[in-house]
Order: structure tokens, then C-alpha cells, then sequence
């Protein structure tokens, strides 16, 4: 039986339409323009064969220019939220309803995803943040992450809901038999495999946890 929710943060628990993640991209680049000496074109380069060779920017720039990630964490975080997110009433409904312990499970840090809640005015629903350093830099789909997460939440795999806006992300919990919910605006033909259900939105997690909590009887 389901008994809690790991959630991601960026373009998932807010809409990607709220710009907040295309800007999170740019103070990386930023970022290594002004630590690494760049120019913009060079560090655009940089950030997509790093992404590409480590699932992650910040593993990259750790591994390979031994950059210190909380100086990273901070820098690439400092955005004036408020430009790009607004309390959201409905999803403040929906969480106060859903009947699961509530964790967020993000490859950012546990600052940022703070200040998003607070901005969002949703924080009160969530018991955790486990962030990359609470997994020991170990991002999401990496197996550890998952591991790290569940034993946080005293849950076996078959108790959680995971939802996520990357289906890399959501096949590597699904592997361990998490149920996955896939959240973005729109999906073009079938669903990838390791995902058990899309919904455009947060808010429809409702309807499918409600399901599953009827079928478990
Ligand atoms: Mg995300």
C-alpha cells in the first residue's frame, strides 16, 4: 500500500511555462564563465558535455575542475523567485488532501528547494528535502539515490509514488518497483518504459494515489 510521495522539485512541482529552470541554466554558464574563465560559447560547451558524461553539470565541474559544489549550489540558485513563481492554491488543496508522507527528492540543493516551497507556500506538506548532498552527490537515477530516499522515509519501494518531469529519473526508480508518475504538459505518442501513469500537471496526482490506495482494498 502506498505510503508516501518523493517528488521532484524543478519543473515539477512548479510549471516549466514559470521559466524558473531555463534560468537556473543560464547562472551555470554563468558559473563557469566567472570561476573557470570562459567565454559564454565555451561554457555552454563545457555544461552540455559535462551534463552528457555525468548525468549532472555540478559531478562534472567537481570531478574535472574540482569546484567547490556549495559555492556552485548558491551561485546557481540565486534567482529573485518571486519574478517566477506565485503561491499556488490549488496545489496547497491537493497536498493537504493527499493522504502520504511527503519528502522532496532533488539532484539540487536543499536551499533552493526551501525557498521554492516557501514561495510556492507549500512547505508545510513536506517532512523531508533529501537533496544531493543528502545523498552523498549521488543524483537521481542513480540506484543509491532511490536507496538513500527510501530509507530516509522508512519505505519499501512498493509503498512509494515518485513523480518526476524526467523519465530518465522515473525508469531508474521504477527498476526498484517505485510507481512512477511522469509530470509535464504533454507527451507525444506512448509512454516510455518506467512509467506507470502521466499526468500535465501536479495537481492530477490526486486522482491517481486515490486509485491505487482503492485497488491496494
Ligand atoms: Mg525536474
Amino acid at each position: 500500500m502506498l505510503k508516501a510521495l518523493l517528488c521532484d522539485l524543478d519543473d515539477t512541482i512548479y510549471t516549466p511555462a514559470s521559466g524558473l529552470w531555463p534560468a537556473i541554466g543560464r547562472r551555470i554558464t554563468a558559473y563557469i564563465v566567472d570561476r573557470l574563465g570562459l567565454d559564454p560559447q565555451s561554457a555552454e560547451a563545457l555544461r552540455a558535455t559535462y551534463y552528457e558524461k555525468y548525468g549532472l553539470t555540478l559531478l562534472g565541474l567537481m570531478d574535472a575542475q574540482h569546484v567547490d559544489p556549495k559555492d556552485y549550489l548558491a551561485y546557481v540558485h540565486d534567482l529573485p523567485l518571486a519574478e517566477f513563481l506565485s503561491p499556488d492554491a490549488a496545489l496547497n488543496g491537493m497536498l493537504a488532501r493527499l493522504p502520504l508522507r511527503k519528502a522532496i527528492f532533488t539532484n539540487a540543493d536543499a536551499a533552493h528547494a526551501e525557498r521554492v516551497l516557501i514561495q510556492l507556500g507549500i512547505r508545510r506538506h513536506f517532512t523531508d528535502i533529501i537533496d544531493i548532498q543528502a545523498t552523498g552527490y549521488r543524483p537521481k537515477p542513480q540506484a543509491a539515490a532511490y536507496a538513500v530516499a527510501l530509507e530516509r522515509l522508512g519505505v519499501t519501494a512498493d509503498e512509494c509514488v515518485f513523480a518526476d518531469d524526467l523519465a530518465s529519473n522515473l525508469a531508474g526508480a521504477h527498476a526498484l518497483g517505485i510507481t512512477t508518475v511522469w509530470v509535464r504538459p504533454s507527451v507525444d505518442g506512448p509512454l516510455p518504459p518506467g512509467i506507470d501513469f502521466h499526468i500535465p500537471d501536479l495537481r492530477g496526482l490526486e486522482r491517481i494515489v486515490a486509485e491505487r490506495l482503492t485497488q491496494a482494498g
